[in-house]
């Protein structure tokens, strides 16, 4: 029998049980049994309290909630409010003179997992997570994790978690624990036979600290490897660093020190604008999901079945989400050619992720039988939900959307992957304009995590939600924006392309321009990207701009004259830059600097040298301004939404934040009054362009931020 004597309305989130000779401390804080203040309170009056019984013989961690802990309360970082510190109650548990055990009843990540290294013994069962995400959040385990691991399971295993944060199955984790369960069911007993044999033993008290950690068990060069190991994909954070030189203590020095300098780090990571702009994401991105389009009541549609019209780059990448979520897939295509081209295209992606040992054949044949094709509309008819992912032409989308229109069941969400037209337009042509929204995707649509959701004039509470929710089930993140042209992302990536495009004209070249904005943290400069993707996107979509930017005769000329020539690209191996037969590697072309010149010269723009820091604040201030545009408008509900698209959608650099908040960081000031000098010096077309959007100016003025 078990008799419970703490609970919660003593204020604690921890309960006591005892059981015999043993004491469960369970911590209870859900949703995710975040390691916050009040919980910090109970296990030390768990621990205090226990060892002060003399009945109690062994004390026992665990959870009574679905998972063990995800760790610290990061919103607690920034109210200071860190005491009684994690640190604190770990030495009070490690140091205990009675043996406590860690049951890990589910998931144990950061603190979660540092509480149980502090821990005697551990126990969990096959297939459980362990992990130490902190470095996604630009810090790193500050409660003794980076000590406590690297003795428990080596110094590389420890490493690698730590830097990398990914989390790791507890088999794979020799030394972590004591015991593996077969299943999460035998947990207690397994906890019940490992009390009783410590109880057993002479030897009890397991300190994690006073494991040495054996220098011989690793190559000496270890470190310097994992650094350039990962050089490439942690460039421009700050934590991942800190994190090797928290370990490299953890080797050198003893544990104490070794707990003192991971604490120097841990303090020096937090007061970075990395660490701010991590954080900022981590919350903007669940914030992105909640939003004032529906509430609780509002009912979300089944989505059983899925129909995709198109199989191009776009369709296949979208049908793919679906099938990789088990969801069937009906795809429609023109022609029967066009079809079976765009279905052996998923199959090669597919085969190409088993040839990578990410996916089983299994897999690939259980993915592949959900996917079905057709020429005909009348396939179509039991989907509850179709994406369009046909040519971007007005008059195309009109033609499916009516046919849709007629086949299609009652309730089916009838969505386009339109990049830049009016969703309202397209809406105006069905029966039921409430169905219809815009599920942008982002190519490849089957990698990138962002999805656009695109409410329209008309479109209802009801599909907004599911369409919010079928984004987590296809695992994207989602982000809910107004119809505009571009939306969000496209719409502010568009003054950064014109801007990128000028800078050529008046005289910088397309390496240098590139050089700034990969220095500055992006996958990619702007001219790399375009030949990417594609230089007749965009002229396409300029053609189809013109009433907009015809007012301004240098709008991207030299990109213009570049697809006139053929030179479209990585695809035709010429675009901004030239291409070996099948390379992806940019090499330098001296024409495209020639055509720059030429076209400077007949617009009458005088060429002169261009400094590096110009070049990052005219391609990325017009870019903030237009999300304060966007943000005055209603298309973005909140600044953090539109940094959420821009590190899932664009790859700016997480650790800045998005552009909304590295504007903050750098002071709306600073940006308003840049904006108004170049505006100043670059005659008609700074009038043209950089006028402030007047909340920038309002904000500035008010010593404000966009993200209050
Ligand atoms: P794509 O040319 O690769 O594919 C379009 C496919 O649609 C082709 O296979 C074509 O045969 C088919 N098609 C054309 N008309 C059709 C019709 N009436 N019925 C059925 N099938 C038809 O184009 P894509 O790059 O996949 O773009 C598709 C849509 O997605 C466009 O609206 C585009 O703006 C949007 N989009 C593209 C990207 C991108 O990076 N490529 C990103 C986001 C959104």
């Amino acid at each position: 029998m078990s008799v419970e004597i703490m609970n919660q309305a003593d204020n604690h989130c921890v309960v006591l049980q005892k059981q015999g000779g043993l004491a469960r401390l369970l911590i209870k804080n859900p949703p995710v049994n975040a390691l916050s203040k009040r919980v910090r309170l109970g296990l030390i009056d768990g621990i205090q309290t226990a060892l002060q019984d003399p009945s109690v013989q062994v004390v026992v961690i665990s959870s009574d909630e679905g998972l063990f802990s995800a760790g610290a309360d990061i919103s607690e970082f920034a109210s200071g409010d860190v005491e009684p510190p994690l640190p604190k109650v770990l030495a009070l548990i490690e140091n205990a003179e009675k043996p406590v055990i860690a049951a890990l009843n589910g998931p144990a990540f950061g603190g979660g997992l540092e509480l149980a290294l502090a821990c005697h013994y551990r126990v969990t069962f096959i297939g459980n997570k362990v992990g130490l995400p902190e470095v996604h959040l630009g810090i790193l385990p500050g409660a003794g994790g980076t000590q406590r691991l690297p003795r428990l399971v080596g110094v590389a295993p420890a490493l690698d978690m730590i830097v990398t944060g990914k989390p790791v199955k507890a088999e794979k984790l020799p030394g972590l624990f004591d015991h593996l369960a077969n299943t999460r069911e035998l947990l207690d007993d397994a906890v019940s036979s490992l009390a009783d044999k410590i109880l057993n033993q002479r030897e009890t008290i397991r300190r994690t600290s006073d494991i040495p950690l054996d220098a011989s068990a690793f190559s000496p060069d270890l470190f310097a490897r994992y650094r350039s190991g990962i050089a490439r994909q942690t460039r421009g954070f700050y934590a991942p660093e800190r994190c090797i030189q928290a370990v490299e203590a953890a080797v050198e020095l003893p544990f104490e020190q070794g707990l003192e300098r991971e604490n120097e780090l841990f303090l020096e990571c937090l007061q970075t604008p990395q660490a701010r702009g991590q954080q900022h994401i981590f919350f903007a991105e669940r914030a992105a999901f909640h939003v004032e389009d529906y509430d609780r009541d509002t009912p979300v549609r089944n989505i059983a079945k899925v129909g995709v019209i198109g199989a191009g780059t776009m369709g296949g990448g979208i049908a793919m989400n679906f099938a990789n979520a088990g969801i069937p897939v009906m795809i429609l295509e023109l022609k029967q050619e066009a079809l079976d081209k765009g279905l052996g295209i998923i199959r090669k992606n597919y085969e190409a992720s088993a040839a990578k040992g990410k996916l089983s054949q299994e897999d690939v044949e259980k993915r592949m039988s959900l996917l079905s094709g057709t020429t005909s509309y009348q396939d179509l008819g039991d989907v509850d939900l179709v994406i369009e992912a046909v040519f971007e032409k007005m008059d195309i989308k009109k033609e499916v959307f009516s046919r849709l229109d007629k086949v299609c069941k009652p309730g089916t969400i009838l969505a386009t992957n339109t990049s830049t037209l009016d969703i309202n337009e397209i809406a105006s042509v069905v029966s039921r304009p409430e169905d219809v929204i815009g599920l942008h995707f982002f190519s490849p649509a089957n990698v990138m995590k962002l999805l656009e959701v695109v409410k329209a004039e008309n479109t209802s509470a009801e599909v907004i939600k599911t369409s919010m929710q079928l984004a987590k089930t296809i695992n994207k993140v989602a982000v809910l924006v107004g119809v505009c042209f571009g939306f969000v992302g496209n719409r502010m990536i568009e003054t950064y392309s014109r801007e990128a495009n000028r800078l050529l004209l008046e005289g910088a070249s397309p390496e240098q321009i590139d050089k700034v904005i990969y220095e500055f943290g992006l996958p990619m400069g702007p001219f790399t990207m375009g030949d990417m993707a594609g230089l007749d996107i965009g002229y396409f979509v300029r053609q189809s701009r013109k009433p907009f930017i015809e007012h301004d005769p240098s709008y991207c000329v030299v990109a213009d004259r570049l697809v006139e020539q053929g030179r479209v690209g990585l695809k035709a191996g010429r675009g901004a830059y030239l291409y070996e037969a099948g390379q992806r590697k940019p090499i330098s072309d001296p024409e495209v600097m020639e055509i720059a010149r030429s076209e400077a010269c007949r617009l009458g723009i005088q060429q002169r040298e261009i400094s590096d820091q110009e070049i990052l604040e005219r391609c990325i201030y017009p870019l903030i301004n237009e999300g304060a545009l966007i943000l005055e408008e209603g298309i973005a509900a909140k600044a953090g939404d539109i940094d959420v698209i821009y590190v899932y959608g664009y790859g700016f650099p997480a650790y800045r934040g998005g552009p909304m908040k590295y504007a903050d960081e750098t002071g709306l000031k600073h940006i308003y009054d840049t904006l108004c000098r170049y505006r100043d010096q670059l005659g008609a077309y700074g009038e043209a362009w950089f006028k402030p959007a007047p909340v920038l100016k309002q904000l500035a003025e008010q010593g404000k931020t966009f993200n209050s």
